[in-house]
């Protein structure tokens, strides 16, 4: 293929080609018990969301105690680190960096002084207007340690707090400024406190760790790994607020239509994550078994391209009754790591990640099935991989809808022209993956396959939830494209002064 300027693949080549979840976020609030290891085995189950910088914060009734830095949370942490950060209550975050790049300072969770009071703050999602707001903070005075948009919220938060010597009263006002897909759990010395947008677009869930505390996370697999139990999600625009004095909960601001990501669903969540009663795994085998009516091809073997790929390749078997086999294995060992891979390992590309098992799909016609398109490299370099191992034919099967649109609420694919799909038709996309054949899952048929509720689905439709100001969206999207914002009055909200603000009075 030549390279087509609209459509930017160089960048890519020999890197992942996977989408990214921003990060993951775990709170725990357990008076007696060792917050920071049930932190560390939280941030374990999360680590599928965030594999660049992992961090604990510890309130212990008199201070707030923050370990992050870059690597896996297992690198991360010692054995003595976690003896040293004693406790009653921690938040932990695993980040995988889109927004203000990566490096320590990026490493959540991020920390602000108060006066003398210390509070920190993780953040999975991404704020769309928070430029001005940074360049204010900055003209008062207010120091940055990195270029996110977490850290303003952290310093917004503070700024409020310090203005009306209430923190709730801090994060409420701050979440009137801030916009976007947003789940953030704050610590100070002594109490944990969770919200969420109001929209609902990124996940968070609290769960009960017997009698003797609470924990708030992004995915349930995180409550089961401690031994917390389901209890609700946090409500879009709901703060909750953990201390000795029980949980309380306020509405920060009214909820707005319900948006939450559908690309959890798709791919981002762990296959034993539940969402509304449902597991993760059922909804994705669903998804499967709907592409097989929508799209069946005749064949001899339906395989899945690990990890998120294989409940949909098993239903899309059960459907059809071809046979459901390994064809793809991965090297689950094969992380982000300090050691860089050489410039001749890099171009094996996906290899590093994957191999064919030739035994079994060598003479056969394949069914391929995997969880999205994105840039199309990797599922062309796939194709070719099975096809040497003596494959016979290549069927890829989606199970999701063509990614069209780019993503500003905490997924990494914010420029449309690496979107394959935004630039091809569905045959020019098969012919340059080289498949014998594609067919997307619809989205009508997604839909019947998750649970009822208000989804945000902008990256297949450009139906955005919340409006993207146009100096956060300049160049990302392709001439053409236009997105629609159904929730909005189709103006564009001014961000006040952040020095106008009026602070009002605590709720209790
Ligand atoms: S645009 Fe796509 S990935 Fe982003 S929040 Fe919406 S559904 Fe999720």
């Amino acid at each position: 293929m030549g390279y087509d300027e609209r459509f930017d693949l160089r960048a890519t080549v020999g890197e992942d080609d996977s989408l990214h979840d921003e990060c993951g976020v775990f709170g725990v609030w357990a008076p007696g018990r060792d917050v920071a290891r049930i932190t560390y085995f939280g941030l374990h189950a999360l680590q599928h969301r965030g594999q660049e910088s992992a961090g604990i914060a510890v309130g212990n009734g008199r201070s707030v105690l923050v370990r992050k830095d870059r690597g896996l949370v297992s690198q991360v942490f010692t054995d003595a680190d976690l003896s040293a950060l004693n406790g009653k209550a921690a938040i932990g975050h695993v980040r995988y960096g889109t927004a203000g790049g990566g490096g320590f300072d990026a490493a959540q969770p991020h920390f602000s002084l108060i006066d003398d009071v210390t509070i920190a703050l993780a953040h999975n999602g991404t704020l769309v207007n928070t430029t001005g707001v940074r360049r204010e903070l900055v003209q008062m005075g207010v120091p940055f340690r990195s270029e996110t948009d977490s850290e303003v919220a952290c310093e917004l938060i503070g700024y409020f707090t310090k203005k009306s010597g209430h923190l709730r009263v801090g994060i409420r006002h701050a979440m009137q400024m801030i916009e976007g897909g947003y789940a953030m759990v704050l610590l100070r010395e002594n109490a944990l406190y969770a919200f969420r947008d109001p929209n609902g677009i990124r996940p968070l869930v609290i769960g009960a760790l017997g009698t003797e505390g609470w924990v708030v996370a992004s995915e349930t697999c995180a409550l089961d790994i401690v031994g917390a139990t389901f209890v609700r999600d946090v409500r879009p625009g709901e703060i909750v607020r953990i201390s000795d004095g029980g949980i309380l909960s306020e509405q920060g601001l009214e909820p707005r239509p319900e948006a939450q990501c559908i690309f959890e669903d798709v791919y981002f969540s762990r296959p034993d994550t539940v969402i509304r009663g449902r597991s993760i795994y059922s909804m994705r085998y669903e998804m499967g078994r709907q592409l097989a009516r929508e799209a069946p091809v005749d064949a001899d073997l339906v395989i899945g391209v690990p990890d998120s790929g294989m409940p949909p390749a098993e239903g899309y078997a059960a459907q059809t009754g071809i046979p459901f086999g390994e064809g793809l294995i991965k090297n689950r060992y094969v992380a982000r790591t300090f050691i860089q891979p050489t410039q001749e390992m890099r171009e094996m590309g996906v290899r590093m990640k994957l191999n064919a098992l030739s035994d079994n799909v060598a003479g056969r016609r394949v069914v391929m099935v995997d969880d999205s398109i994105v840039r199309g490299t990797t599922s062309k370099q796939i194709v070719r991989m099975l096809k040497e191992a003596g494959a016979t034919e290549v069927h890829v099967r989606i199970n999701c809808p063509e990614v069209k649109w780019p993503c500003f609420y905490g997924i990494d694919t914010d420029v449309q022209r690496q979107l394959i799909s935004a630039n091809k038709s569905v045959e020019e996309v098969r012919d340059y993956i080289g498949a014998d054949s594609l067919a997307f899952l619809s989205l009508e048929g997604l839909r019947r396959c998750v649970p009822e509720c208000g989804y945000c689905d902008a990256c297949y439709t450009g139906r955005y939830p919340v409006r993207i100001p146009e100096a956060f969206s300049a160049g990302k999207f392709l001439d053409g494209f236009a997105p629609t914002f159904p929730y909005d009055d189709g103006e564009e909200a001014s961000v006040p002064p952040v020095e106008d603000v009026r602070m009002d009075a605590p709720r209790d």
